[in-house]
């Protein structure tokens, strides 16, 4: 399956509202009184009390982020992501899956939310989900589902599940990662409210966009037209240097 990136995405959208000057000035104190707590800086800048700025995400969203689409498909699925695999962006996606950080969860889906803004409003945000037996205690596709629809006024929808059988697509080949079976993931079946509103697909990381297609596959088969994928990574074959 041949992939076309594209960068030309409509300008960010997101509305700047402007906040009280004490509301400010707390802003700016709080990651400090938070950093004495709990020591961390930004991987980007290095600035003090958080792990990543929003304004550093938004900048290296801008410049690394970008719309996959599948070429010679009559699948309309396209897939906005918002770096590319590796640096920084891949040390935060580690440590939000294999340390429990899950507070950049959220912070990774407002950033996608502001990045993808004119893409995504209000719209139905469904994330992969967890595989059974995972050690993690939460669906890190759930926090970015539910940080991109605080940011873009939208909803999250809860509603796949792995069977039994299915194991994680993490580890294997990428011809392996090709072969998941459509009938690995199950469907809630609860009925969703706003039937109009765009539904989008989440995921950390998509490397061949497989689970992405089979859980678009799902829905349609429910009645539920998916067109758009959103991810925190693409992480094309090969790898790539950033
Ligand atoms: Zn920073």
């Amino acid at each position: 399956m041949r992939w076309k990136i594209s960068k030309n995405i409509p300008a960010t959208a997101y509305p700047q509202l402007s906040r009280p000057k004490l509301l400010r000035l707390l802003e700016k104190l709080s990651p400090l009184v938070i950093h004495l707590l709990w020591p961390s800086s930004c991987v980007f800048c290095g600035a003090l009390g958080e792990v990543c700025c929003a304004s550093c995400l938004d900048a290296h969203f801008s410049r690394f982020g970008g719309l996959l689409s599948q070429e010679n498909s009559s699948s309309s699925l396209e897939i906005a992501y918002g770096s590319l695999y590796g640096g920084e962006i891949r040390d935060l996606i580690h440590r939000l899956k294999y340390r429990e950080e899950r507070i950049l969860g959220k912070h990774l889906g407002k950033a996608l939310g502001r990045r993808f803004f004119p893409l995504l409003q209000g719209a139905t945000f469904i994330p992969l989900p967890l595989h059974k037996g995972s050690f993690r205690s939460y669906n890190q596709a759930l926090l970015l589902a539910q940080g991109a629809s605080q940011v873009c006024g939208g909803s999250v929808w809860d509603c796949l599940y792995w069977k039994e059988n299915a194991a994680p697509q993490t580890g294997k080949s990428r011809e392996e990662r090709q072969k998941l079976s459509s009938e690995a993931l199950g469907f809630f079946g609860e009925t969703q409210g706003d039937q109009d509103a765009p539904f989008v697909l989440v995921d950390d990381v998509s490397t061949t966009a497989t689970t992405l297609r089979v859980a678009a596959e799902l829905l349609e088969k429910e009645g539920y037209t998916v067109s758009r994928g959103l991810v925190c990574c693409y992480a094309p074959p090969g790898g790539i240097v950033l």
